[in-house]
């Protein structure tokens, strides 16, 4: 497909497309540079205004901003800095006996221009990770951040226009038409981060230029937990994990599966924790945030009041203010299966406890939904652990924990079909911004030489 020039971002793509080789052939230590001033920009000079559009965007703590978006983005350019040369290497691999004469590497080379399109629950985060790992890799970028955290947008671009020139990184604020009119450039790779609607309208676009993609998307990621687990440590970690970010997180624990035995006792480990960590009334505690904006303030309050129309049972929470987007970190039980709460995806503060009577009625459970981007166990029993994990598919696992595997950036992060397409952090990012280029080279007289044409006589060429 032709790309037009009435395209508003032709003459940015073209003239990063002119770059790209210039970016593909930069040094190890011209990379290591840009890294560098990345992380000064995030962890330095920007880094109180990045806590400031955080907090205007979606009433983030201050701590929170530290923890989930500026430790994590320095973490990751340390990580790269650390193994970047690692990476660029040229990998030998074996070369087979009938190929006598001649030896085999894999040169890591940058995909090219490559596009971004990220989400708004961790803007920097979300955005500075995936760019890291391409420029690692040497590639040029154009970045489309999330119209719904225009604060946080508005300084990444700010950001990006200190440490880049626009032929190599450029940033483009916009809503879904800027999106639409970017995936109509012939990009060589793109790496969204967003919901799985939104991940299939992207992928088709790529398609149109066989573009490859990463797609880093979303669903319901359950928590089981059995009859055997701790309950006290369990509830503790899943709500932390589950109201952090207002449950805005891609990892948030959607709902429970828990053992009918243990659901009264869990419930009420839930509540004295959710009175621990953020008092008697929330809306006033500093350590909880916001819902994005009215939009998702209100589905999120539909899901509420269908769960209160079905009979469910309220078991802490549900008030909200729509005046400051502010929802009770919420836990609603005895839901029917027709639920909105048990079919869609919440990324909100409101979890739901689903029971089972045994693991195999859990684990049909779901496998009858899409594959999720993360599933956690909690659980002392060995033979369950085991079981759990080899009958059901998940990005990630956790067990006894939730959400810290996105941390290690020694695993790969992603998820598995409707969860995602491919994976990324660390090498895994590295790798999905490279193309692996099979390279052979002929030192001497090759054996396969023998059975070139005519074919008539290649015994006696053989035996010569
Ligand atoms: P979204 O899919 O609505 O938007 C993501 C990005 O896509 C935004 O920049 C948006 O402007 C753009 N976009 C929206 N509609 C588009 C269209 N029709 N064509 C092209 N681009 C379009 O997602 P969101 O609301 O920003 O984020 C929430 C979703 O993202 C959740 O499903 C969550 O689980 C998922 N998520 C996944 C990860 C992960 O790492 N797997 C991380 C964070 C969020």
């Amino acid at each position: 497909m032709k790309t037009s020039p009435e395209n508003p971002y032709y003459k940015l793509f073209f003239n990063q497309k002119a770059n790209q080789f210039k970016v593909a052939n930069s040094t190890y230590n011209e990379r290591l540079q840009k890294l560098d001033a990345i992380q000064r920009a995030v962890e330095v000079t920007f880094r109180n205004d990045i806590k400031d559009a955080l907090k205007k965007d979606l009433g983030k703590p201050v701590v929170e901003t530290e923890m989930t978006e500026i430790y994590q983005i320095v973490g990751d350019i340390k990580h790269a800095k650390k193994y970047l040369h690692k990476w660029m290497r040229n990998k030998k691999v074996k070369t087979p006996l009938s190929m006598l004469g001649s030896s085999s590497y894999i040169k890591y080379e940058a995909k090219g221009v490559c596009l971004i399109i990220s989400p708004w629950n961790f803007p920097f985060n979300l955005t500075f990770g995936p760019l890291v790992s391409a420029i690692a890799a040497g590639n040029t970028v154009i970045i489309k951040p999330s119209e719904m955290t225009p604060h946080s947008s508005a300084l990444m671009k700010t950001i990006v226009e200190t440490v880049f020139t626009e032929d190599e990184v450029a940033l483009v604020e916009g809503k879904v038409e800027t999106a639409t009119q970017l995936l109509q450039l012939p990009f060589n790779h793109i790496f969204f981060t967003g919901s799985p609607v939104v991940g299939k309208i992207v992928m088709k676009a790529a398609a149109e230029h066989l573009a490859s993609v990463t797609l880093e998307l979303g669903g319901k990621s359950p928590t089981i937990i059995d009859e055997t687990a701790n309950l006290k440590a369990a509830a503790k970690k899943i709500m932390w994990g589950k109201f952090m970010n207002c449950g805005q997180i891609c990892v948030s624990p959607d709902y429970a599966l828990v053992d009918e035995t243990v659901k009264d006792a869990f419930i009420k480990e839930c509540k004295s924790w959710l009175k621990e960590y953020y008092g008697e009334n929330p809306e006033t505690s500093d350590s909880y945030g916001r819902i994005v904006t009215t939009k998702h303030f209100n589905r999120l309050n539909a899901h509420l009041d269908d769960a209160k129309s079905k009979n469910a049972t309220i078991n802490s929470g549900a008030n909200s203010n729509k005046d400051n987007k502010y929802i009770d970190p919420t836990i609603v039980s005895d839901l029917s299966d027709d639920a909105s709460l048990l079919e869609e995806e919440i990324f909100g503060p409101i979890y739901p406890i689903v029971t089972y009577k045994t693991l195999d009625e859990a684990i049909d459970y779901i496998k009858e939904k899409e594959r999720p981007l993360a599933l956690y166990i909690y659980s002392k029993s060995k033979k369950n652990i085991k079981k759990i994990l080899n009958h059901t598919k998940a990005g990630g696992t956790c067990i006894n924990n939730n959400i810290i595997h996105y941390s290690n950036h020694n695993l790969p992060f992603g998820g598995i079909n409707n969860s995602g397409i491919g994976k990324s952090h660390g090498y895994y990012g590295f790798k999905a911004f490279s193309n692996e280029r099979a390279v052979v080279k002929q030192h001497t007289f090759g054996i396969a030489e023998l059975l070139f044409p005519p074919y008539t006589n290649y015994k006696e060429k053989i035996a010569r």
